[in-house]
């Protein structure tokens, strides 16, 4: 790692508030009810034809085509509404470079991969992990590597296509699955699509950071005559005001409840079940590795849905379409989707995890090399935001998917090594061994 050179770019300042911080507790202030076009367009569709899941709440908000929140705007970084590790710190994006670098070496250094980013913000991760590639051209000479992102927003993706690539403009169709192309200053082409399943099948490293978090989740309240759907309406009493309703019976997504469950409340993404299984089926398919990094839990909290306007929480039902939604992703739901088909490790905290990769040498590196006051000082707050248990150390976790092949030593039928104990040394959950 001596070898990279810190870039002549700054990243954001440190911000008051990142997304996985807190849960809703349902008593934020409440802020002016702005008749968003987003809260029309409800309104109507509820009017119509009755009240809506919050799984559907969420995805009008955040992806609906024409008015969905990440569609037209860029969200991240101190302007924004939110911040994420890899807007903090380079460090991060490199690190998780030197990961993907490691499990091609050790899965014996296939001649060609694919890396793919779900959900890639601005591109900043995958602009620090090509840099990574690049530093390390002399191991990945021979290795002919292209890069495909998986974005809805047309906003982010344009940003993304500045950040990464050489000339602009870059190849549009906007009715092809692959709707935008490029190629990178290093020459690496980048594809653009808006659904994984578009994304050709071939070895690949699949990446998610904060992305599991915003798919839509399904809410239900344990009731005295069972399992009841919260659904969304509108409020009677107020104009143009949403409100929490529950269902009246059962509802068909009840079926994604566990039988067993001891909880009273639970959110359940059954988007992020057929993403992780996508990825799981390709990984067995094809082999290379998925890393996925977000806030969450292991099938143990409830109530986690929240909304994030300016840094600060946001009632989740004002303004829609003018704030992030986003719920905890429940990494033991994962786990129990991918079973059988590949092995999964994790989740391990954030803290962990970079401390397995070498933050910490990394860190000293740039320190030795940084000439300003300013920016040792930015490395050092952007250490603490990403590695503090009070800030982002605990609250975020790592989540792998490998071959079975690959971790010999784990279960084949629980299809999962639990992180706790690894059975095999992969980078990251274990100390990383260069070989
Ligand atoms: N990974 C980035 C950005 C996280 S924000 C970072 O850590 O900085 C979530 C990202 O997922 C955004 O790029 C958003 O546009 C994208 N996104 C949200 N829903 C999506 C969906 N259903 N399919 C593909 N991308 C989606």
């Amino acid at each position: 790692m001596n070898a990279l050179v810190r870039r002549g770019v700054s990243r954001a300042g440190i911000p008051c508030l990142w997304r996985g911080k807190c849960f809703s507790s349902g008593n934020e202030p409440a802020e002016s009810n702005r008749a968003t076009p987003m809260l029309r367009h409800l309104m109507y569709k509820i009017k119509s034809t009755g009240p809506i899941t919050v799984a559907e709440y969420m995805k009008e908000v955040l992806t609906n085509p024409a008015k969905g929140y990440y569609v037209h705007h860029d969200m991240l970084g101190e302007k924004g509404d939110f911040i994420t590790s890899p807007e903090i710190s380079q460090i991060f994006g490199e690190l998780l470079g030197i990961w993907f670098v490691s499990e091609w070496m050790t899965s014996g250094k296939s001649p060609a991969f694919q890396l793919v980013e779900l959900g890639p913000g601005r591109g900043t991760l995958t602009g620090d992990i090509l840099r990574v590639f690049s530093q390390l051209g002399s191991v990945l000479k021979t290795c002919d590597i292209s890069v495909h992102l998986v974005e809805v927003s047309q906003k982010l993706s344009e940003i993304q296509a500045q950040a990464l690539t050489e000339k602009l403009p870059v190849e549009r169709d906007a009715e092809s699955l692959v709707y935008m192309k490029g190629v990178t200053k290093a020459g690496i082409p980048v594809s653009w699509y808006r659904d994984l399943k578009d994304v050709p099948k071939g070895y690949s490293f699949y990446l998610a950071h904060e992305f599991f978090d915003v798919l839509p989740v399904h809410k239900f309240q344990k009731t005295p005559q069972g399992w009841r759907e919260v659904l969304v309406d509108v409020d009677p009493q107020v104009s143009d005001k949403l409100r929490f309703v529950l269902a009246p019976c059962a509802t068909p997504a009840e079926a994604f409840i566990q039988h067993d469950e001891k909880r009273d409340h639970v959110e359940v993404c059954p988007d992020a079940g057929v993403i992780i299984q996508e990825l799981s089926q390709r990984i067995a398919l094809t082999g290379g590795a998925a890393l996925i990094a977000d806030y969450g839990h292991d099938g143990t909290k409830t109530d986690t849905f929240r909304g994030f306007c300016g840094h600060q929480l946001h009632d989740v039902l004002t303004a829609p379409g003018t704030a992030d939604l986003t719920a905890d992703v429940d990494f033991s739901y994962l786990r129990r989707m991918v079973q059988g088909k590949v092995a999964s490790l994790g989740p391990v905290e954030q803290r962990t995890f970079l401390k397995n990769m070498g933050i910490d040498v990394r860190l000293q590196v740039l320190l030795d090399k940084a000439e300003e006051p300013s920016t040792k000082q930015q490395l050092l707050q952007g250490y603490d935001m990403l590695m503090n248990p009070q800030k982002m150390g605990e609250r975020f976790n790592f989540f792998a998917l490998l071959p079975h092949q690959r971790l010999p030593g784990a279960s084949q039928e629980r299809g999962a090594c639990q992180s706790k104990t690894p059975a095999s040394s992969v980078a990251g959950f274990d100390d990383l061994v260069w070989q």
